[in-house]
């Protein structure tokens, strides 16, 4: 279950978080994440250190990095290159993703130590990087039976409405979701972004009772959330969402 914790003002998934992992989903009443200050004011404030944060660039892509420190120089915050979803099984090392409507994803296999988080927008959503995703970690050794994920708030059906040529690209590529994930209302259409990313976790053999799911939207929800499509013509920023084992 989604849960909120009111001291931090964060939501957190109750399946994946325990005394080992820590992670959560920040709202806008933790500040704006694109300033590197308000991510290490966020962590202090969550009695949280990690050695490394490390961060995918987000460019839209599926590409999955593995973060190993032994393989390269580490710095308090690394940006990782033309990615958008990264994979450690080390300790101390802060997975993080900030969005503002698209879809936010943590993986977890605590029989391996394997943590993951994922960025997607409806150009990762199409290319199915939450597949990829899981394909990384059993390469890794994970058992999709081990894994658990969660999926962090998003832009929804009520508000995230696609233009023709979307709707064709998600038509041809999800024929069998069409009549969940797409919705015609008023002449327009509608998709849903996170059941759709949760659709392709069932699909990659993920159980449904290990996928905690995030049942509110962005765009509807200006108090607690910053939202890319409600306020880009005037100011808006982002949320973080981290996965970190203590
Ligand atoms: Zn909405």
């Amino acid at each position: 279950m989604i849960r909120f914790d009111s001291d931090l003002n964060i939501f957190y998934p109750s399946l994946i978080a325990d005394k080992t992992f820590s992670c959560g989903f920040t709202t806008k009443l933790c500040g704006d994440m694109r300033r590197t200050e308000n991510i290490s004011a966020f962590f202090s404030s969550a009695n949280l250190f990690p050695k490394t944060m490390v961060l995918p660039e987000q460019i839209h892509s599926v590409n999955i990095a593995v973060f190993d420190p032994f393989k390269e120089q580490t710095y308090p915050i690394e940006i990782l290159e033309d990615t958008d979803a990264v994979l450690t099984s080390l300790a101390h090392v802060a997975l993080i993703v900030r969005t503002a409507d698209c879809v936010p994803v943590i993986f977890i296999d605590k029989e391996k130590n394997i943590l993951g988080i994922s960025h997607q927008g409806w150009r990762g959503t199409l290319k199915k990087l939450v597949c990829l995703v899981i394909e990384k970690m059993k390469e890794l050794g994970s058992k999709p039976e081990n894994i658990q994920a969660s999926i962090g708030p998003s832009i929804n059906d009520c508000c995230y409405s696609i233009d023709e040529d979307r709707r064709y690209q998600f038509l041809s590529e999800f024929n069998g979701y069409s009549n969940r994930v797409l919705l015609s209302r008023r002449g327009q259409t509608f998709l849903n972004l996170p059941l759709l990313n949760y659709l392709l976790l069932i699909e990659s053999g993920i159980r449904r009772e290990a996928i905690d799911y995030f049942p509110f939207c962005t765009c509807c929800d200006e108090e607690r959330f910053f939202s890319y499509r409600r306020d880009h013509k005037k100011n808006y920023g982002n949320m973080l969402h981290f996965i970190v084992r203590n």
